[in-house]
């Protein structure tokens, strides 16, 4: 529920309330037994669907994450505008060679869903409010944390007039940082990490083409990087997509500044006509890529999550799914340590976390960096592998299931999970 005023102490703070610091407070809060842990969730922007976590993108939802969202309760309001993906298809331009991955044979209704970032954030917003052990407070910025001998000590800046509002200090047993992938908490506490530029920029923006998606989502590997065309429902007759349209850093600013047909254009070419004739786009962004990876995820009294711990490519739709596991594990891990009378911030709790998930998070890390490597790469053995890789992939079925279940989020939940 959104508050005004603050308690001296929380059990846990989680700083940012994006898609991942709203969707671990939601499964934290939803594992309110007789004694619920205290949450508060803090946000820089005077309303949380303001944040940039919840801007004009576009989502893939793994199954694995429409799983997660089920066991919070919350598909039934995300589903309506969900859009299942029944079918993808990955091919390499001009290059013989493509995947078809199908949810039948996958045993599934669907292999994935696209969701618009604004609706995720109605939806979690909404759910953050009504919690009734889950205070959410902003605007509110955390400008220092402390460590303590039984946690953090936590300075808040918040109210309407902020950056000179009230400032409050308060006392949690754990702070979850999920303040984003430019988390300047992150670097006064001195976490550092490793970052790979991967010298390229994704293009983002909604179109519209001439024939239905039929609910197939497109993955395409070009010269210039991998391109993605995500189905979205269909509005006013348009037969819409969601794209993700990664081009070189240098080229960005100009292909952004292209006059609509002439974007449409260079579009059409480097897409082909799967979809017919591509009739429309909407407001264009660019976003840099890189791969960044925390080299701490935990100290006492704190853990890192979503992109301040790992921030992915969007090539393989991974970087939110993954952090959805992320987080859906913390919040299992730290609720019993609560009904065993464990601080949540206590190192033996968080280094079980740690553990849980080190095999899932390299290997969906893994994942998306090779993929995006083998496939943005024009080294002519490079490009034989990976004509070669979707020849195989879609032959054998052993490799196809493996491929799919990663893509699908459910590769590293067999074992934890039926
Ligand atoms: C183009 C693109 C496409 C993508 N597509 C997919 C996809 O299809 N599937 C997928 O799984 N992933 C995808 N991703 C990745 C996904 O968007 C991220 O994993 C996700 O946004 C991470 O969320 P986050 O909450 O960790 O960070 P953010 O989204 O950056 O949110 C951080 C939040 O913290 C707040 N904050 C910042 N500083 C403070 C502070 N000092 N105090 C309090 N709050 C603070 C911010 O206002 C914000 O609300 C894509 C990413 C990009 C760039």
């Amino acid at each position: 529920m959104r508050v005004s005023s603050l308690r001296e102490h929380y059990d846990v703070v989680v700083v940012g309330g994006g898609l991942v610091g709203a969707s671990f407070a939601c499964a934290l809060g939803a594992k309110a037994g007789a004694n619920p842990l205290r949450i508060l969730v803090t946000e820089p922007v005077a309303a949380l669907q303001a944040s940039t976590s919840f801007d004009a993108r576009s989502t893939a939802l793994s199954y694995g994450s429409r799983r997660i969202y089920e066991r919070l309760g919350l598909w039934q309001e995300l589903s309506p505008l969900a859009t299942p993906i029944k079918n993808i298809h990955v091919s390499d331009r001009g290059h013989f060679g493509a995947v078809r991955i199908d949810h039948a044979n996958m045993g599934v209704e669907a292999l994935g869903y696209v969701a618009e970032n604004q609706h995720l954030g109605v939806v979690l917003t909404a759910a953050l409010d009504r919690a009734p052990n889950i205070d959410f407070l902003c605007p509110a910025v955390i400008d220092e944390l402390q460590p303590r001998p039984d946690g953090m000590s936590v300075r808040i800046q918040h109210g309407e007039g902020l950056p000179e509002g009230i400032t409050t200090e308060i006392t949690a047993g754990l702070v979850v940082l999920a303040d984003g992938g430019k988390s300047i908490l992150s670097e006064r506490l001195g976490i550092s990490g490793s970052v790979t530029h991967y010298g390229q920029k994704a293009i983002i923006a909604n179109i519209a083409f001439e024939k239905s998606h039929d609910n197939v989502a497109f993955e395409r590997f070009t010269d210039g990087g991998p391109l993605a065309v995500l189905p979205l429902a269909t509005q006013q007759g348009d037969h819409r997509g969601a794209l993700i349209w990664t081009v070189e850093e240098h080229e960005a600013d100009e292909i952004l500044a292209l006059p609509e047909p002439l974007f449409l254009q260079q579009l059409q070419e480097r897409f082909g006509y799967r979809l017919g004739h591509i009739e429309k786009v909407g407001a264009r962004v660019a976003y840099p890529l890189s791969l960044a990876v925390a080299r701490e995820q935990i100290r006492p009294g704190l853990v890192l999550l979503g992109n301040v711990a790992h921030t992915l490519h969007p090539v393989a739709g991974q970087g939110l799914n993954l952090a959805l596991r992320d987080s859906e594990v913390l919040a299992e891990l730290l609720a019993a340590a609560h009904d065993e009378g464990l601080s949540p911030g206590a190192m033996t709790v968080l280094q079980r976390y740690v553990d849980a998930q080190r095999h899932d998070q390299d290997a969906t890390i893994d994942f998306s960096h090779y993929m995006m490597r083998l496939f943005s790469s024009g080294n002519p053995a490079l490009i034989w592998a990976r004509k070669f890789g979707l020849f195989s992939i879609d032959l054998i079925p052993v490799m196809k299931k493996t491929f799919a279940r990663q893509a699908m989020g459910l590769a590293e939940r067999r074992t934890r999970r039926a």
